[in-house]
């Protein structure tokens, strides 16, 4: 059996302890064998690898819990047209070099076959959450739906978690509840069909924001934000205030009501199937989500953080589903790097300060979504966040928050799976090296 040892590295393993310096990990076969204080690596006669992690920190495959276009299913619960499978695996090669080892694709749609088809293509851990159920299905179905096949109309979220599906989600997600993708895809398409001009997601954003609210109703009409938000996308005179309401409204309200009964819908579906349900929380689904919050069904609040939130209604309303033992998610965005859809990182570290955070993914944030440890890094620094807690964040929080997802995984102690990463503590999105059970996958800092 193999033998490799991650050498003099700096241990955050996981449990949210201190750092310890000066340590040797020994990973024999897929498995973290022993952790002991350094020893001299001449001392290790047999090993087949010594890795030196002199001064770097030594801490588990991060475990991303909300993923899109990581699998091949439809893009998005709203059921969009799957991604090309080789941009599939360039998102998973980028999950990779992040330090990503276990990935959670939540576009929801499955099939067995699907299901099926996790291993095999990636080094990297996939496993998928399902939201086949009727309402979802309903809501992709008036939203886009042209990805969706009869296999997966005909199949149901209780055979999806009999066929290894470990959660139900992403349910209500932002296509169907007129959050993200609205604004970076279905808004900007549909105004460039008919202007010939291009806007921003956050032209776009602010044109919905101006016909629907924060909150999305109809009753939010707010006709002078209208015209101003077509000043701003250069869209006066291209385009009426009826137009834009039009738009907006006929892109984001069909498909709203019942992406919002879906909530309810499958967090009974997952107590039933004995599964987490992870929930797009949003300012328009802020009160189903609290609804379902506090029942007996594990309720993953999934980027608590989202943009469609004011700061201090995100906090307060984090307290709330944390005080009914909801497990509270904040997602990366593009936070720091695209900003397209996010304009920076205070919120996230309001979130961070409040102590209301539980876990930490990336979304997919129109595919620019900026690496988990890079948000860990600049809120260690900002000093809104500890290292052991961020870390913890992204791995055994996730862990405990999915069983199915990880066992054994998201902690280095003996006996875990040797999924772990060395990285630069000085900068810790910088990763040098990544294992995925006991196998080097990335070597100074690009693949094997
Ligand atoms: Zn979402």
């Amino acid at each position: 059996m193999r033998t490799t040892v991650l050498h003099d590295g700096v241990l955050v393993d996981g449990r949210g302890a201190d750092p310890r310096h000066g340590v040797d990990v020994v990973v024999r076969g897929d498995t973290v064998r022993e952790i002991v204080a350094s020893r001299p690596a001449d001392s290790y006669g047999t090993v087949d690898e010594i890795v030196d992690a002199n001064g770097m920190l030594v801490i588990p495959g991060l475990i991303n819990h909300h993923t899109h276009g990581t699998g091949y299913v439809p893009l998005f619960p709203s059921g969009h047209s799957g991604l090309p499978h080789a941009q599939v695996l360039a998102n998973l090669d980028r999950h990779l070099l992040e330090g990503t080892t276990t990935v959670l694709c939540v576009d929801g749609f499955v099939t067995a076959q699907a299901l099926a088809g996790t291993g095999g293509a990636h080094p990297i851990n996939l496993r998928f959450a399902s939201c086949n159920i009727p309402s979802c299905l309903a809501a992709a179905t008036i939203a886009d739906g042209s990805g969706l096949t009869e296999a997966h109309r005909g199949f149901t979220a209780r055979q999806a978690v009999g066929a290894g599906a470990v959660a139900l989600g992403e349910i209500g997600a932002g296509h169907t509840l007129g959050g993200g993708g609205a604004s970076y895809l279905y808004i900007p398409a549909e105004i460039a069909r008919r202007t010939g001009v291009t806007i921003t997601p956050r032209q776009a954003n602010d044109l919905k924001i101006a016909v629907l609210g924060r909150h999305i109703s109809a009753s939010a009409f707010d006709p002078a934000a209208v015209e101003e938000a077509l000043a701003g996308a250069g869209l006066t005179g291209r385009l009426s205030v009826a137009d834009v309401r039009e738009i907006v409204s006929g892109i984001v309200l069909p498909a709203f009501d019942i992406a919002l009964s879906g909530i309810a819908e499958a967090a009974e579906q997952a107590r039933a199937s004995g599964v987490p349900v992870l929930v797009h929380n949003a300012a328009a689904s802020m009160a189903q989500v609290a609804a379902v919050a506090g029942t007996d069904v594990t309720l993953i609040a999934g980027h608590s953080n989202h943009s469609s939130f004011v700061l201090r209604e995100a906090v307060a309303h984090a307290e709330r589903l944390k005080e009914r033992g909801a497990i509270v998610d904040v997602s990366t965005l593009d936070t720091f790097g695209a900003r397209r859809l996010t304009t920076g990182p205070e919120l996230l570290y309001a979130m961070f300060a409040a102590g209301v955070v539980d876990t930490i993914s990336t979304d997919y944030a129109g595919g620019h979504h900026d690496p988990i440890l890079l948000a860990i890094d600049r809120a260690t620094k900002a000093g809104v966040l500890s290292l052991p807690a961020g870390v913890a964040m992204a791995t055994a929080n996730v862990a405990d928050a999915i069983p199915g997802l990880a066992p054994r995984r998201g902690r280095v102690v003996p006996g875990a799976i040797a999924d772990l990463v060395v990285t630069d503590p000085a900068q810790l999105d910088h990763v040098r090296t990544v294992m995925i059970g006991g196998e080097i996958v990335v070597r100074n800092g690009v693949r094997d």
